[in-house]
């Protein structure tokens, strides 16, 4: 948590966000409570004064010690006030030298028979609501009665009031403080988890894994990570898979350079014919490396996206013709018979002609390579929607449970096969990706003992 630089920007917008809401709704509670006490006091008031006027109209010789137990009673002073603004009558605890509440302005409106009711504050500092309202004597006005009620229980119910609403303010703000660090953690913990994690894996322990805790968006950033540690890792193993592969294929036709070529140099041969089977076995082993080379070189250039196809309206069947004519030789050294068979009308196909030939005589070597008798039947079937060209052999055929892993680098069906037959193991892998750079398909249908056929389909 020392560094949850995201829990705490959350916590402040969080917190400020409160804040507001908090003052806000503060302030319209304080607001409706104090409206609320106001206008009670104010009906009270009223309520009273016009009790006190009905009394003081009825002029009776007990009015005014009514009228003085009823404001003890009522905890209110009263004034009662002549034209000229002498205070004939008076009750109550409000001093009666203080006068400063009755304005003439006011008084003037009582004579003339309205009523005034307004909020006053006496030079000690105490708050009073003071109605005045006219006294009649038959139809004259005798004189102003001033109702003083003092504001104090009022305002302490008021002063209650904003204290419950301030500690139960200041006590969400706990807990919303509370809320927002739990909120801020469990947030943040994770993103402190995967910042860990990326840190271990950029540092190159690939088996870190990260447990997804959640169905959202942090737990779908967790599963990402653990995929790129899944990439990166089957990557480092592919990578280290190849070099070792490399290293394996080149050390063989290299101990055999060094061997034959030692033998050359320290003349341990005896006949001249010896000699140029030694020299015949360097030249093949060279050309094999070169092969190999060239093939590595090809695979890389495909799988680096560095290789650049120029598409064009090919004529398959001059290509494959070309093709045949190229593996004749090698197919006649091994007695094999090699058949071609054109089916239906000749359509241009759309693709790379330089790269298709490379498909198509890879195929057919590994026909020629793993058949050791029988013959070859090529076709080019130019059927609707799409054209295929078919190898069909009757070789040694490849496991099915083998079939899946034959595009991978390298692999080979039994290990000392391709060698043996002079294969690099990177033929198929690269017809695979040709084949996805012109978007075409493959199909393979082999039986053990009996042949293999490969389709390759261009649209
Ligand atoms: P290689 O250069 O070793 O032939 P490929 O990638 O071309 O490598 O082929 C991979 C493996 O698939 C070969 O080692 C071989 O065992 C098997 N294979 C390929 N084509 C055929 C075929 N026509 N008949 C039998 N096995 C085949």
């Amino acid at each position: 948590m020392r560094n949850n630089i995201i829990g705490r920007k959350l916590g402040v917008v969080i917190i400020s966000v409160f804040l507001v809401v908090l003052l806000f709704l503060g302030f319209t509670i304080d607001r409706m409570f104090t409206n609320f006490y106001y206008s009670e006091m104010q009906t009270e008031t009223e309520e009273l004064t016009s009790h006190f006027t009905i009394m003081a109209e009825s002029q009776d010789t007990t009015t005014e010690q009514m009228m003085r137990t009823f404001a003890e009673f009522s905890n209110v002073s009263i004034f009662n006030i002549s034209k000229n603004g002498n205070v004939d009558f008076h009750s109550g605890v409000h001093d009666s030298t203080d006068r400063s509440f009755i304005r003439a302005a006011d008084l003037k409106g009582i004579f003339l028979g309205d009523s005034v009711s307004f909020d006053y504050k006496d030079p000690s500092g105490h708050r009073y609501f003071v109605t005045g309202q006219p006294i009649l004597e038959g139809e004259t006005i005798r004189s102003a009665l001033y109702v003083m009620a003092s504001t104090e229980s009022m305002d302490r119910s008021l002063s209650d009031v904003r204290n419950i609403l301030f500690l139960s303010g200041f006590g969400a703000f706990i807990l919303a403080m509370g809320i927002t660090w739990v909120i801020a953690r469990a947030l943040s913990r994770p993103l402190v988890q995967m910042q860990k994690a990326t840190r271990q894996i950029a540092a190159g322990e690939l088996e870190t894994r990260l447990t997804i805790r959640s169905k959202d968006e942090i737990g779908f950033l967790a599963g990402a990570i653990n995929d790129l540690a899944v990439d990166l890792q089957r990557y480092r193993d592919t990578r280290q898979e190849f070099l070792a592969n490399i290293s394996h294929e080149l050390r063989t036709p290299i101990t055999y350079l060094e061997g034959y070529a030692k033998v050359v140099m320290d003349g341990l041969y005896e006949t001249e014919e010896e000699k140029n089977l030694y020299l015949n076995i360097i030249y093949q082993e060279a050309h094999r490396i070169q092969h190999l080379v060239d093939d590595l070189f090809e695979l890389a250039k495909m799988e680096e996206g560095n290789i650049s196809l120029t598409f064009e309206w090919v004529d398959l069947s001059q290509m494959v013709d070309r093709a045949v004519h190229k593996v004749e030789l090698k197919a006649r050294e091994k007695d094999l018979k090699l058949d071609v068979q054109y089916i239906g009308t000749a359509v241009k196909v759309h693709g790379d002609e330089k790269r298709m030939e490379q498909i198509v005589m890879n195929l057919l070597e590994n026909a020629i390579r793993y058949t050791d008798h029988g013959e070859i039947k090529v076709y080019l079937d130019f059927g609707a929607g799409s054209v295929a060209f078919i190898v069909e052999d009757t070789g040694m055929g490849i496991p099915e449970a083998e079939i899946p892993y034959i595009f991978d680098r390298f692999y080979r069906v039994e290990k000392s096969r391709s060698r043996q037959y002079g294969g690099s193991g990177l033929g198929l892998s690269i017809v695979k990706k040709l084949m996805d750079l012109h978007g075409g398909k493959i199909v393979i249908t082999s039986k053990v003992g009996i042949g293999t056929r490969f389709e390759v389909h261009f649209t």
